[in-house]
């Protein structure tokens, strides 16, 4: 028996079509209450999946809207059990009356993620898959997109199902030997496993190695902006954003503090940090957001050090030379390429292995600095969905792969086969959590309120 939850799955916004929810036992005779189809037919016997007009009324009898429902019977649904959908107009005013007629003819408020919750223990899904339905819906990048569809699709699940047979297959052929020593069953060998657990190895170790990239497709890097003031700090900031995001003088020392904005660079969202200028200062106020451009380079992936190109080298310049070298990854962005050119490129390129030139003012050369970004933090080379994002999954895999690695040093060295066994069971315990096959529920609950409500 599961109670039947309802709610809207659109948002609280004025839109063209709102939609609400419903899943659970209740679901289709609730939904049959409010919503007559305009045929005169019953709703209920309608296919699954038919999209039926009708008139759907409030409590009273009142008519809310003119809208299309559709029904799945169980367990033929996203969620495994009966659910029905309305489209209704999407007038948050209408879709609240609706929502609110719904409660009082049986249903009651979905919390975040339950839907999808629903779906995982029902079976619909495994956990991966459940955990790239937000990650779908919060993707930013049309690469974050594919690869959590993909993972959607399955893709992780894939991957990770025939380990786990396997080891289940080594498992379950131990015991079998053990326990049922007079019936006819191959002797256990481990050698004959070796390969099954190389393959594995191998394979975990190629989706562990795209972890590192996919964390950057899903949450994008974080990114400074340092440079003298008056370099061009936040001209260029302005000019990557595409509006005044940022304060422009020729005053130097304008920006006092940090600004961030995020900016698609190449195919990466970049969280850019514009600073204040770094030089020497006796300005209590502008010392502090000095400080602070150095501490931002410092836990930044990426600096962009903005130099300007009409003049010579000074030494702030310097200053922002070194502020640059306290992160993994920068560039030099030699601004005013506008102007005369008087600065000396070689002190520059002696620093700085990827160098670009642009104008911030007319906005050119920006280009190069998008495929400077792609160069510096390339894509993964896997297909859509085998691109880890996660770093549950990564958390899961990598003991899963310490594990089998455990298990193969174990059986070279000639162990006892219960050796090697104990680690084929933490490893198959490590995929049970990946998949959710055995989860604790504290940390289910915990995946699902990171969903939206109706979702
Ligand atoms: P910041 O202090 O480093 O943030 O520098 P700003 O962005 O405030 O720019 C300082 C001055 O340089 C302003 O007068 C800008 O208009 C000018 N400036 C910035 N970028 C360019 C550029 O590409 N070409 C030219 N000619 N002037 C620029």
């Amino acid at each position: 028996m599961s109670d039947t939850i309802a709610a809207i799955a659109t948002g609280n916004v004025v839109s063209a079509i709102g939609i609400i929810r419903l899943s659970g036992d209740e679901a289709i005779e609730i939904i049959s209450t409010v919503f007559t189809p305009i045929s005169g037919k019953i709703l209920s016997e309608y296919p699954d999946r038919s999209l039926v007009l009708g008139t759907l009324r409030s409590l009273e009898g009142d008519t809310l809207d003119r809208c299309l429902c559709t029904i799945s019977h169980a367990p033929n649904s996203y969620t495994g059990e009966n659910t029905a959908e309305l489209q209704c107009h999407g007038s948050p005013t209408v879709l609240r009356l609706a929502l609110e007629t719904l409660f009082s003819k049986g249903a009651r408020q979905a919390l975040a993620g339950e839907f999808t919750k629903r779906a995982f223990l029902n079976g619909r899904m495994d956990l991966t898959q459940a955990e790239a339905v937000i990650d779908l819906i919060d993707s930013e990048t049309n690469e974050a997109a594919k690869n959590a569809a993909g993972q959607l699709s399955g893709a992780i699940l894939q991957k990770t199902d025939s380990i786990y047979k396997g080891m289940v297959d080594i498992i379950s052929h131990y015991h079998a030997v053990l326990d049922y020593p007079d019936e006819d069953i191959a002797v256990f060998e481990m050698e004959t496993y070796a390969d099954t657990l190389e393959k594995a190895v191998f394979e975990f170790q190629s989706l562990l190695d795209t972890f590192e990239r996919g964390k950057v497709m899903k949450s994008g890097i974080k990114a400074a902006i340092v440079g003298r003031p008056n370099a061009g700090k936040s001209s260029l900031l302005n000019a990557l954003v595409g509006f005044e995001r940022a304060i422009v003088t020729a005053i130097p020392g304008t920006t006092r503090d940090t600004i961030e904005e995020s900016v698609m660079l190449g195919r990466i969202r970049l969280r850019l940090l514009d600073t204040a200028g770094v030089r020497g200062t006796v300005d209590p106020i502008e010392k502090i957001g000095v400080d602070r451009a150095k501490n931002a380079a410092e836990s930044s992936q990426l600096v962009l050090a903005v130099f300007d190109g009409s003049e010579e080298l000074q030494s702030e310049d310097i200053e922002a030379i070194e502020t640059a070298k306290t992160a993994n990854n920068s560039i030099a962005v030699i601004n005013k390429s506008d102007l005369p050119q008087k600065i000396d490129l070689t002190a520059i390129h002696d620093n700085f292995e990827v160098v670009c030139f642009v104008s911030a003012l007319d906005k050119t050369g920006l280009h190069a600095l998008d495929e400077a970004v792609s160069f510096i933090f390339p894509m993964p080379n896997a297909p859509a969905g085998e691109i880890l994002t996660n770093s549950r999954h990564a958390d899961s895999i990598g003991r899963a792969l310490v594990s089998m690695n455990e298990a193969i040093k174990a059986m070279k060295c000639g162990a006892t086969p219960d050796i090697v066994l104990t680690e084929a069971e933490n490893a198959l315990s490590a995929l049970g959590e990946l998949t959710g096959k055995t989860i604790r529920e504290d940390v289910t609950k915990r995946i699902f309120e990171r969903f939206c409500v109706g979702k």
